[in-house]
């Protein structure tokens, strides 16, 4: 992808003229503009309280927005909905009482706008006069390489497919929706957003929100309010209710806000504490690829037929066995199903663990498993197969017995669970050689 200045690199660009000139009016305006991801959202723009539904929880948490033409905008580029929508939600909330404190809104999952996308693909249209096409195009090529979430171009042929869909359009700063809304949704750019910016944008359409804003940021880095515009405090609010924290503190993510964003007199607005660089525009993260392919996973189980379950010792980071007896959270792997929907026989998949490494066929195939690579690869891709179990269905449900094979190289290398479970696990068996020690039970906990 084309390599872009970051943003925190265009703000200390913009520095010395602030030094320079008298810091009037004119300056802060300027000084705003240097962050595109706020300019959507003026300072006189009223702030209001609505709802959104958090997945994890199955509960309306409220969240505090901007007002901007019609749209509710929430730190500054994150927009949630219409207006007219949030006030039709904040009544739903109140007359059925399904705010946080009141009984679980359950099976309101998959009707609510704020939800996420059923599957990792994400239908998209670009407006003719979006400036910088390009820089869309590189943006959705970097989230191709480095996750397995596809941006589908919606054309006439293929429109009853994707009812829900991303419409890129014109528009002050650089903004996006926040998750998946239901219909078309929009995504507006104007000729100031780097590529950067643009895979920032992408991913908040995911569900991701900005990495500073997490509940324990206090403990990474210091906010400096007394160095921001007026109006820009909302865009460092944390949030304590409408999201979950996932893995640790990422100053290299791209969802974190550079040092100088929405500074008004050429001081930092956001330190870490440590002095690591944040602010980079310039790449999804690992851990940023790793959050949104855990937006699409599901939890699986593979057991040994000694009845030992498949574990990631230490969560990840070392090797895999077959020799635990009951589920816990190294149990536990993230199911990746490369080909979406449900897991079929034949599906290609990766397995993520809890602590986010992918579970590795060491050198493709020919020996040990292991949990240690955060970037997954061919060695990290395996196919599964379906062996029998409770229907003949080709979707693998709960006790399906299923093998596991390796993708990369030659001819595919089954998982073993040594002496049938109870030890290491290895992916070395031929398929002419299949026996009771390689086939395992999947389960859904
Ligand atoms: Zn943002």
């Amino acid at each position: 992808m084309a390599r872009n200045l970051s943003r925190s690199a265009l703000a200390v660009l913009f520095i010395p003229s602030l030094l320079l000139t008298a810091c009037g009016e004119e300056d802060l305006a300027r000084s705003h503009g240097v962050d595109p991801e706020m300019d959507r959202v003026p300072e006189e723009a009223p702030l209001r309280e609505g709802y959104v539904w958090n997945v994890e929880r199955e509960k309306y948490l409220p969240v505090t927005y901007a007002e901007v033409d019609g749209l509710a905008i929430h730190e500054g580029d994150m927009v949630l909905g219409t207006v007219k929508q949030m006030e039709a939600r904040v009544r739903e909330v109140k007359a059925l009482g399904l705010e946080a404190s009141g009984p679980r809104a359950q099976g309101l999952v998959k009707t609510d706008p704020n939800s996420r996308w059923p599957t990792p693909v994400v239908p998209y249209t670009i407006d003719s006069g979006v400036a910088n096409q390009n820089r869309i195009q590189d943006a959705i090529n970097h989230w191709h390489g480095r996750t397995h979430i596809r941006f589908v171009l919606r054309t006439a042929s293929n429109a009853a497919q994707y009812p829900d869909y991303l419409r890129v359009q014109s528009g002050s700063g650089c903004s996006a929706s926040y998750g998946r809304q239901g219909g078309e949704q929009g995504m507006w750019l104007d000729g100031s957003c780097s590529t950067g910016t643009i895979i920032h944008e992408f991913a908040h359409v995911l569900g991701l929100d900005h990495e500073h804003n997490r509940q324990d940021r206090d403990t990474y880095v210091i906010i400096r309010w007394e160095n921001m515009v007026a109006g820009a405090s909302a865009h460092f609010q944390q949030n304590n209710n409408e999201d979950d924290d996932a893995f640790g503190y990422d100053y290299g993510s791209i969802m974190h806000y550079g040092p100088m964003q929405g500074s008004r007199n050429g001081r930092p607005t956001i330190e870490a504490r440590g002095g690591q660089s944040i602010g980079q525009r310039d790449a999804l993260s690992t851990f940023d690829a790793i959050t949104v392919t855990r937006l699409f996973t599901r939890t699986f189980t593979l057991r040994a037929p000694s009845g030992h379950y498949v574990v990631a010792e230490g969560g990840g980071g070392g090797t895999v066995n077959a020799n635990r007896v009951a589920v816990g959270p190294w149990e536990r792997l993230q199911l990746v199903d490369l080909d979406g929907g449900a897991l079929m026989t034949g599906d290609l998949v990766q397995l993520q663990t809890i602590n986010g490494n992918y579970v590795q066929a060491a050198n493709g195939g020919g020996s040990g498993v292991n949990a240690n690579p955060l970037v997954p690869g061919e060695w990290e891709t395996f196919r599964i197969w379906k062996m029998g179990g409770p229907t003949g269905e080709p979707t693998i449900t709960a006790n399906d017995i299923v093998v596991v094979g390796t993708f990369s190289v030659g001819y595919p290398k089954y998982w073993e669970a040594v002496g049938g479970g109870g030890a290491g696990v290895l992916a070395h068996t031929d398929v002419g050689s299949l026996g009771p020690s390689n086939m395992f039970t999947v389960g859904y906990p």
